[in-house]
C-alpha cells in the first residue's frame, strides 16, 4: 500500500475525442461520510492516508495527483428511447490505476461539480443519493452481481439546492470501466470510422480480450448483459434508468439512480417517478436490454461487415443469441431458488412458472418468501401458507415441489435474507441527510454485506417489508 496514487490516462490517451479536460469544484469543508476499506484496500490505497486532508483532495477531485488527467467523458445514449449526445455532467474520471490482482480499474468522481455537459445542470449531487449508491452497490457486490464499487463519499461542505438544500457530496466510484453502450454510440455518432475503431479496441483489450474484432465484442456484450439481466431479475433488482448511456459494456451494474429491489412480486413495478410509462419496470428490464443492444448493434455496423446488409445480418444473428443465453441463466438461476439444481429441467421449468403466478397472485415480499419456501422444504408449511393467505393452489405446489427434493441449504445458499429494503434505506438516507446520523446507515451496511447469513442484532434488516403500497424512488440528484 502506498500514499502516493499513480493513476493513468488511458482513457483520454486513446480516446482524446472524447475526453474533455475537466477540474473539479472546490470543497470548502471535505468530510468524509463513507470510506469502504476493502475496496481501498483492493486498489492498493491506504486508508489512512485516504482520511487524510491529501487523501480528501483525492476523493474530492480537488487535489490531482502528479500526472493525472482528470477528463470528462462524452457519449451518446438513448434516453428513455430518444437519442441524445451527453456525456458526465457532473462526473470526471480522474483516470485508471491497478487493483490488487493486476486489473486496470477507472477511479471516478460523481457530484463533482459542472463539466462542458452539465447543459442546466449543476453538476453537484446531494448526499442522499450518493449513499444510495453506496447500499446499492454494496448490495449487488455482496451477491455477486458485476456492478461498480463505491470507494468513499465526502460531503463537500457545500450546500445543494433541489427542493430543499441538501448537503452536497462527491462519490468516488470504481469500475472495471465507463465505456458503455452510449461511448459506442458517441464515436458512430461522429462518422469516424478511427474513432469507432479505437472504442472497440479499448472494450476488448479492457473487458472482453478473447474478443474477435467488432462482432467478437458484440457477442461478448450481449452475452455479459443477458447474464446479468438475468442476475438482476433473480433478485427482484430494478435499474430504473436503462437507458443506453447507463449500460456498460463490460457487464457491470452502473448509475444507481431511482434504482430499488422489488417488496411485494409485482413485475409490473416501477420505482422512478419520472418513468411515468413503466419502459423501464422491472419485467421490462431483459426486453429493453435487448432494445439497448440492438442500438450498439447499429452503432457496430460500420466494422461488421464491407457492406451493409451482411453487416446487419451479423448483428441480427448475434443478437439473437440473447434471448437463449438470458433464458438459460434466468431458469438455471430459478432452478436454484427453488433448491432443484440436481432436478430434470423439465420437471422444475414449469413449477418455476407457477410458483412465479402463485406469488404475484398473493403480492408476496419477493425476498423474503424464497427464504419462507426453504423453511418449507425443511418441514415447515406454514411458514409459506402464512404468506400466500388461503391460495389452495399452493399445497399442490408444494407437494409436487417436495416430491423433487429440494436441497433447503442450497436455497439459502442463494436466496438472500438482506436485501437494501425500500423503508429501510429511506431511513438511513434521511439520517444521514438530515441528522447527519450515520448509525442506520452503517447498519444497513452491515447486513447488505452478509445476503445470505443472519446477523444477531439486525433481524429486523430480514423481515418482509411493511405493506406500504406502491413505492416511488425520486430521481434525486
Ligand atoms: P443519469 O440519468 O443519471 O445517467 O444522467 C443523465 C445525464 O445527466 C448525464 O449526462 C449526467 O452527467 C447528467 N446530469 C445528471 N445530474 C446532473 C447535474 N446535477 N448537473 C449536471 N449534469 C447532470
Ligand atoms: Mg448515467
Amino acid at each position: 500500500m502506498t500514499a502516493t496514487v499513480s493513476l493513468s490516462h488511458r482513457f483520454a490517451d486513446l480516446l482524446p475525442e472524447m475526453a474533455v479536460p475537466v477540474r473539479a469544484a472546490d470543497a470548502p469543508d471535505p468530510r468524509l461520510v463513507v470510506l469502504d476499506e476493502a475496496v481501498a484496500a483492493d486498489l492498493g490505497l491506504d486508508a489512512g492516508w485516504l482520511r487524510s486532508d491529501e487523501g480528501l483532495g483525492l476523493l474530492t477531485g480537488t487535489r490531482v495527483p502528479d500526472g493525472a488527467r482528470p477528463v470528462a467523458q462524452a457519449y451518446a445514449g438513448h434516453q428513455f428511447g430518444g437519442f441524445a449526445r451527453l456525456g458526465d455532467g457532473r462526473a470526471l474520471l480522474l483516470g485508471e490505476l491497478r487493483d490488487r490482482d493486476g486489473r486496470l480499474r477507472d477511479l471516478h468522481l460523481k457530484g463533482s461539480g459542472r463539466t462542458p455537459f452539465a447543459r442546466g445542470g449543476d453538476g453537484l449531487a446531494a448526499l442522499g443519493p450518493m449513499l444510495r449508491e453506496v447500499v446499492i452497490s454494496e448490495s449487488m457486490h455482496a451477491l455477486g452481481i458485476p456492478t461498480t464499487r463505491a470507494l468513499a463519499v465526502v460531503v463537500t461542505g457545500r450546500a445543494v439546492q433541489r427542493e430543499q438544500p441538501l448537503p452536497g457530496a462527491v462519490l468516488a466510484r470504481v469500475a472495471s470501466s465507463h465505456l458503455r453502450v452510449g461511448s459506442v454510440q458517441f464515436a458512430r455518432a461522429t462518422d469516424d470510422r478511427g474513432l469507432l475503431e479505437r472504442v472497440v479496441a479499448l472494450a476488448i483489450e479492457r473487458h472482453h480480450p478473447e474478443a474477435e474484432g467488432a462482432l467478437g465484442l458484440y457477442r461478448a456484450v450481449i452475452a455479459a448483459q443477458a447474464d446479468l439481466i438475468a442476475r438482476w431479475m433473480l433478485v427482484g433488482f430494478v435499474h430504473g434508468v436503462m437507458n443506453t448511456d447507463n449500460m456498460t459494456l463490460s457487464g457491470e451494474t452502473i448509475d444507481y439512480g431511482p434504482c430499488a429491489f422489488l417488496d411485494a412480486y409485482d413485475p409490473a413495478t416501477v420505482f422512478s417517478s419520472i418513468d411515468h410509462d413503466g419502459r423501464y419496470a422491472y419485467r421490462n428490464q431483459p426486453g429493453i436490454a435487448m432494445w439497448n443492444l440492438a442500438r450498439l448493434g447499429e452503432a457496430l455496423l460500420p466494422l461488421l461487415a464491407d457492406d451493409e446488409p451482411t453487416a446487419i445480418e451479423r448483428a441480427t444473428e448475434a443478437l439473437h443469441g440473447f434471448g437463449p443465453r438470458y433464458e438459460a441463466a434466468l431458469a438455471a438461476g430459478h432452478r436454484a431458488k427453488l433448491g432443484l439444481a440436481h432436478a430434470p429441467s423439465a420437471d422444475v421449468d414449469p413449477l418455476v412458472a407457477e410458483v412465479l403466478g402463485l406469488m404475484e397472485a398473493a403480492r408476496v415480499d419477493h425476498t423474503r418468501f424464497w427464504r419462507d419456501l426453504a423453511e418449507a422444504a425443511r418441514g415447515d408449511a406454514e411458514a409459506v401458507r402464512g404468506v400466500v393467505l388461503d391460495l389452495p393452489a399452493l399445497d399442490a405446489w408444494l407437494d409436487r415441489w417436495r416430491a423433487l427434493g429440494p436441497d433447503a441449504a442450497a436455497m439459502d445458499a442463494v436466496n438472500p435474507l438482506h436485501i437494501p429494503r425500500n423503508h429501510l434505506v429511506d431511513e438511513a438516507l434521511r439520517a444521514a441527510e438530515t441528522d447527519a446520523n450515520l448509525e442506520p446507515l452503517h447498519r444497513l451496511l452491515e447486513a447488505v454485506r452478509s445476503p445470505y447469513v443472519a446477523v444477531p442484532g439486525l433481524e429486523a434488516y430480514a423481515a418482509a417489508a411493511p405493506d406500504a403500497g406502491p413505492f416511488v424512488t425520486y430521481c434525486g440528484t
